[in-house]
């Protein structure tokens, strides 16, 4: 069975490099606005799909010429499916479809894509070649073995300046499945990421949480200054700085959750959020305030399946909060802020533990029946 997965690294380019890493993201950029302007004027004048190629625009504009061509190749593929999704919603008749929107260098990532042609990206003595650019210095801190295939990379700049290179390959592996003796539920929260059925709860570390003090204080100082000045750009690098150390710990505190998770047990229960959302009514903005909850998924399928283990994921709801784990009554009348509440039967609960066991049962029920858990991530 072929699978995929992506290694991040940092990159360290010497200064050659960076102006060319950022002339093709430039280029990349470019392209697409030029490629997406073209296709709207011809859509407008006679409402018909235009098919254009980075290729026509080379005699025009020299300078695509000299950087990667499968980075413009790249950002052709990215505009066709954001391009022919528009023109789907058009010809099935919904009203004002809106274009892709174009990119802009303030709010879209600094980022181009290329792949691997006969081995024209490979890894020497801790350096990456890439096309056109030559072998640029890698900080590898984890090994890619040897019989894994380079498919592709993105090669992304951050708000500070920073490089980082994201190594998509292809291996080859066997998964043998296997039994479910070992399984928990676990119920997400917004403040500690989990509780599980066993009552544990990752609770985020405590300089994640000062960070996001600091974080904000910064953000504070960086409202009042004039756009345009020093002290404005200084301030903008200081807190584009915490973001990104605030993103790097959450990412790897998500990795090392879903590493001991996985590793521990053989089925995992939780619930789609979506749903939960909906049942309570809750309106969890989506990128902000779940909390790195969609990645930790992400990284807990992954690493299960690695192991021939799986995720379960509940993809209806039903009252994991309400519902005691014990006797099976509905307590209808929990709110939100209801921490713990006692059941008819006597038993105290407290409200995501109790949510937690619901869940991780409602897990082994499905699969006891079906005997193949069904997925739904
Ligand atoms: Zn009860």
């Amino acid at each position: 069975m072929k699978k995929n997965k992506a290694y991040k690294f940092r990159l360290m380019p010497n200064k050659t490099q960076a102006d060319l890493i950022e002339r093709t993201i430039g280029c990349a950029r470019f392209v697409y606005n030029c490629m997406l302007a073209d296709k709207i004027k011809h859509y407008k004048d006679t409402r018909l799909l235009l098919r254009n190629t980075p290729a026509q625009y080379k005699d025009e504009f020299e300078f695509l010429k000299e950087v990667d061509s499968l980075a413009l190749a790249n950002s052709q593929m990215n505009l066709e499916t954001a391009y022919s999704n528009f023109f789907r919603r058009v010809k099935q008749g919904k009203k004002e479809v809106e274009f892709p929107k174009f990119k802009s260098k303030k709010k879209c990532s600094w980022s181009y894509t290329t792949n691997n042609q006969k081995d024209n990206i490979r890894i020497e003595n801790n350096k990456i070649k890439l096309p056109k650019i030559g072998f640029v210095k890698l900080i590898q801190h984890r090994r890619i073995l040897d019989d894994h295939i380079i498919k592709s990379v993105t090669i992304s700049k951050t708000r500070t300046n920073r490089y980082y290179i994201s190594i998509l390959i292809e291996y080859e592996t066997q998964i043998v499945k296997k039994d479910i003796e070992k399984v928990i539920g676990l119920d997400f929260s917004m403040k500690e990421l989990y509780v599980d059925s066993n009552a544990y709860s990752a609770n985020f570390p405590r300089f994640f949480r000062l960070a996001q003090e600091k974080l904000t204080k910064e953000q504070r100082v960086f409202s009042h200054r004039k756009p345009g000045s020093k002290r404005y750009e200084k301030q903008r690098i200081r807190v584009a700085k915490i973001h990104e150390h605030i993103t790097n710990q959450r990412k790897d505190f998500l990795h090392k959750e879903s590493h001991k998770l996985a590793n521990s047990f053989d089925m995992i229960c939780i619930e789609d959020l979506n749903m939960r959302a909906m049942g309570q009514c809750l309106n969890f903005g989506k990128s902000v305030s779940d909390n790195g909850w969609g990645m930790f998924t992400t990284f807990l399928k992954y690493k299960l399946e690695d192991q021939g283990k799986q995720l379960f994921v509940i993809d209806k709801w039903f009252s994991s909060s309400k519902m005691c784990n014990v006797c099976g009554c509905v307590n209808k009348g929990l709110t939100l802020a209801d921490r713990e509440w006692t059941c008819g039967c006597g038993n105290i609960h407290n409200r995501d533990h109790n949510a937690a066991i619901n869940i991780r049962n409602f897990g082994i029920r499905t699969v006891g029946m079906t005997g193949i858990a069904q997925e739904c991530l």
